[in-house]
């Protein structure tokens, strides 16, 4: 047999060492399978694009082509379109941010902003705070320039300034080098939380005093439930902060197109390193944001989005309150994410396969935690399904773990998984 043929990489010893840190996210394994029509996924966070009034977008790409196709095909500039980055002020002043088209980094999804903002301060070894639990896509950019992830508590109402300051007081007494602290600061992922106003300035504080850049990543500011979005952190400080954010929550996230808002000589250098990983984002996606926002109701469709977000949310609380009394969870008031804890000793991970066969998927709670821990939760969303699938969802969830805790309580103490369960492999990408 070749060695093609056994399946064995002849290229694994030439890797460098930083692949190391690159393995496929639990999301990524999850799609094959929750995409399965009899599944009600409550695992990925997929914006509702049936929300979107598709006859509009098509009429403004089309029209684009039809006469800025030169443009809007051709490369462009590195640092981002001028009409969109003038557009994207417009959008951060909802969050009280003052800034000039100039500060703006167009970037191919907030992903690629925090894969250059990685790239720019990161050599390995080097520290990266982020709140407990943390955006699984971020801790993998982390990993993959071999960052070393501390989390930092939270509750429920985001990071804990106190253990901010404690962990970094270890840190430094231990000659760690702590670049960045990573947080989400609105309707977050996975925990669906949001940072409580007095924390924010307290935060920056903080982070001024030990010369720590705060990455304040922002994709869901806009999808707050019941109230305007609240200052974000850069509104608060232009030098401590980077902040990115993103059209694929309030718009479409297939167009690629997000940002970030960076201090004059770090803009510098994230252009530079976008260059010289893209050369310049998408013309044609960036010029038909621009156009679809100069030309429709865009805080209208993000309406309609918090709206519709809103409705999904109640139908995912209110059958968690009368299917699930033995677990606990956030009450998120935006975005998309609701994070369960699960009762004491049940491992969620080890209780996707029964899930699975029971046609209901989340994200295991290890996924979003850099150390591996998180067993006793799991992230599940609401964005997607239709309130009457989450409410069946939330059923079948239900019934897998009732059935957990009495396998527990028949068999002997520690033993989460069902004795039928065990072996089951979970059908990733490889094992469709
Ligand atoms: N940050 C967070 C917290 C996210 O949830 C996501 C998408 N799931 C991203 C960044 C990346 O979004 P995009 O690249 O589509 O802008």
């Amino acid at each position: 047999m070749s060695v093609q043929g056994s399946r064995l990489d002849p290229w694994r010893e030439s890797y460098a060492e930083r692949t190391a840190g690159m393995t496929a996210s639990e999301i990524r394994a999850l799609f094959a399978v929750a995409s399965r029509p009899e599944v009600v996924s409550l695992a990925g966070g997929m914006p509702y694009l049936p929300a979107l009034p598709m006859d509009a977008v098509a009429e403004t790409v089309q029209h684009l082509i039809a006469t800025q196709g030169m443009t809007a095909l051709q490369y462009g500039s590195g640092q981002g379109h001028p009409d969109l980055r003038e557009h994207i002020l417009e959008v951060m002043a909802l969050e009280g941010i003052e800034a000039h088209a100039d500060d703006v980094v167009v970037t191919t999804g907030s992903q690629q902003a925090l894969d250059l903002v990685t790239r720019v301060f990161i050599d390995p070894g080097d520290v990266i705070l982020a709140e407990a639990p943390s955006y699984v896509g971020a801790l993998g950019v982390f990993s993959s320039y071999q960052a070393e992830v501390v989390h930092v508590a939270s509750d429920d109402e985001g990071l804990v300034p106190a253990a901010l300051e404690e962990r970094i007081t270890a840190l430094e007494a231990a000659g760690k080098r702590i670049k960045l602290l990573y947080s989400v600061p609105n309707f977050h992922n996975p925990a669906g939380t949001t940072l409580a106003l007095e924390r924010r300035p307290q935060i920056l504080e903080i982070c001024q005093r030990h010369h720590i850049l705060v990455l304040e990543d922002n994709p869901y500011g806009l999808l707050g439930f019941d109230r305007d979005p609240w200052p974000a952190m850069r509104s608060l400080s232009e030098e401590g902060v980077v902040y990115l954010g993103s059209f694929s929550k309030t718009f479409a996230p297939g167009l690629r197109v997000g940002w970030a808002v960076a201090p004059h000589a770090v803009r510098e250098k994230l252009v530079l390193a976008s260059e010289s990983a893209i050369l310049c984002p998408s013309n044609l996606a960036q010029m038909s944001i621009s156009t679809y926002l100069s030309n429709n109701d865009w805080r209208g469709q993000i309406k309609v989005y918090r709206e519709l977000y809103r409705e999904r949310r109640d139908a995912m609380l209110g059958a968690l309150e009368s299917l699930l009394p033995e677990a606990t969870w956030t009450h998120p008031d935006g975005g998309f994410y609701v994070w369960l804890t699960l009762p004491e000793g049940l491992d969620a991970k080890a209780m996707l396969p029964r899930a699975v066969t029971e046609r209901v998927a989340f994200v295991p709670g290890t996924a979003f935690f850099a150390d591996g821990s998180g067993a006793q939760h799991m992230r599940l969303s609401y964005c997607y399904p239709e309130s009457d699938r989450i409410r069946e969802g939330v059923r079948r969830l239900a019934g897998v773990i009732r059935a957990e805790l009495e396998v527990r309580e028949t068999f002997e103490p520690g033993t989460s998984a069902r004795p039928s369960d065990r072996g089951v492999q979970f059908p990733g990408p490889e094992q469709p």
